[in-house]
């Protein structure tokens, strides 16, 4: 969990025609709430003295710290359980799938219909309807009400499926002439409490409007290693994540992994980080904001259908030239940053990869699982499908809440934007709520 920064929300950095219709706090004014919702601690997220330039003032990346809910807590079912179960508590349908949706001749809706796989169907009336089924169905859903009422709420203006984006991201570069202990220290997953922190690096927001470049960030990762103890005790947990039970070979694996896991204990609780794996190379990972375009889009399958009936999404989606350039430019200066900086003592950063090697590596599969923009914010109708309360400008008492509602992806992962997203909008829901009683 990481909060956008306000540069991401600006007049875009890298000049490309797209507004974000309300300021950052207008989200991370819930960022209290929402670290305290999930155990977090309350620590500062950015570190502009992390990397310091040659003249020993604040180089043009800025450190950041990601958060990291305790694994308990990961689970929102789990965490909610309480208020979930309580009197007051929400009503929960399960194996219900939205495949209808009913507005009226003034364009507000009334009715959706919800059809389980044993046949049985549920028709929900309700005041506000908001669709929180993830980026790409609910932009599904809203093109299929969309089509359900002759296409005359959305298609008209063109925007709802368009301008899809995800977060890009490729190794571009490695560590040489490591001093593994301190970077261990500076890079290694840390552990506050039982908050789990880790470090990227993203441009400054002077950095990004004077080189034009759009929102990113880098990291630093430990490659695939060969076998030991890191990898056996992974294998372990996901086994008994999932409710197996380990084989003797594993266990063997386990044992025989005791000298590293002996020192990760040490690590854990001295040093409070994770403990690279025996052998580990050290990677620099580029990660870029993608440029939406209109081309890049979601529509309605004209042969795919689901289980009920309703015509799955269509994926329309490539990486421009200009992606692979601004990734491309975004990581040489991070390396030369970094080179001429005052972490340069830890390692040398080499590039590894050219401006073509890169497209091509980020064409392949670059995507991180990041998407939006599909249903996104605007100041009216001709902007966006959203307006800045995340309603709907085609049906007024239907809102949005999902990464497909943000104009760009920013320079974090999208998660907590997200939740931040919801109590608003929750906020928003109780007052009218009020005032209608
Ligand atoms: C591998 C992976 C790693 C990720 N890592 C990170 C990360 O480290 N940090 C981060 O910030 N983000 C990460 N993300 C992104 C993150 O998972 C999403 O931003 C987040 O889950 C979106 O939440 P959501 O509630 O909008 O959608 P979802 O989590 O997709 O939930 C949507 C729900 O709607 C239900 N649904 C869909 N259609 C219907 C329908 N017709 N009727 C009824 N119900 C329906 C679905 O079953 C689902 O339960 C990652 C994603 C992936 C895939």
């Amino acid at each position: 969990m990481l909060p956008f920064q306000e540069v991401d929300l600006d007049p875009h950095s890298a000049g490309w025609d797209i507004e974000w219709p309300i300021k950052l706090d207008a989200l991370t004014s819930y960022q209290a709430e929402l670290e305290r919702m999930f155990g977090l601690n309350s620590g500062e997220y950015d570190f502009p003295d992390l990397l310091l330039d040659a003249t020993g003032a604040p180089s043009s990346f800025m450190g950041r710290l990601a958060k990291w809910p305790a694994f308990r807590h990961r689970n929102v079912a789990n965490l909610l359980a309480n208020d979930i179960r309580s009197e007051k508590g929400p009503i929960i349908w399960l194996n219900a799938t939205a495949t209808e949706f009913h507005f009226d001749p003034a364009s507000r809706f009334i009715r959706t219909r919800l059809q389980s796989r044993n046949g049985n169907a549920l028709e929900v009336t309700a005041r506000e309807t908001v669709i929180t089924a993830g980026a790409i169905e609910s932009t599904r859903l809203l093109l299929l009400a969309d089509r359900q009422h002759d296409n005359r709420i959305f298609a008209p203006h063109n925007m709802l499926g368009r301008y899809f984006y995800d977060h890009l991201s490729s190794p571009t570069a490695r560590l040489t002439g490591m001093r593994k202990k301190a970077l261990n220290r500076l890079v290694g997953f840390r552990f506050e409490g039982s908050t789990m922190r880790n470090l990227r690096f993203e441009p400054t927001a002077d950095l990004r409007h004077r080189q034009g470049y759009p929102a990113g960030f880098l990291h630093i990762a430990f490659s695939e290693t060969r076998p030991g103890g890191f990898d056996a005790v992974r294998r372990v947990y996901r086994k008994l994540q999932k409710g197996g039970t380990p084989t003797a070979s594993e266990m063997m694996d386990l044992a025989r992994g005791a000298p590293w896991l002996l020192k990760a204990a040490w690590w854990r609780f001295v040093e409070k980080r994770l403990l690279f794996p025996e052998g580990a190379e050290l990677d620099v990972h580029t990660v870029i904001e993608q440029e939406p375009r209109a081309e890049n889009r979601i529509s309605l399958s004209q042969k795919r259908l689901d289980e009920f009936g309703c015509p799955l999404a269509t994926l329309h989606w490539h990486v421009s030239e200009n992606d692979g350039r601004n990734a491309y430019a975004l990581t040489k200066a991070f390396v030369v940053t970094w080179n001429r900086g005052s972490l340069s003592h830890l390692a040398q950063v080499e590039l590894r990869t050219t401006e073509d090697e890169l497209r091509t590596s980020l064409k392949l599969g670059g995507g991180i699982f990041h998407p939006g923009g599909t249903i996104r914010m605007g100041a009216d109708a001709s902007r966006g499908v959203v307006d800045p309360e995340f309603r709907t400008f085609g049906v007024s008492n239907l809102s949005v809440i999902s990464t497909a509602i943000f104009p760009t992806g920013g320079g974090a992962n999208p998660t907590m934007m997200l939740m931040m997203a919801a109590l608003r909008a929750a906020d928003r829901l109780i007052q009218q709520s009020r005032r209608v009683q």
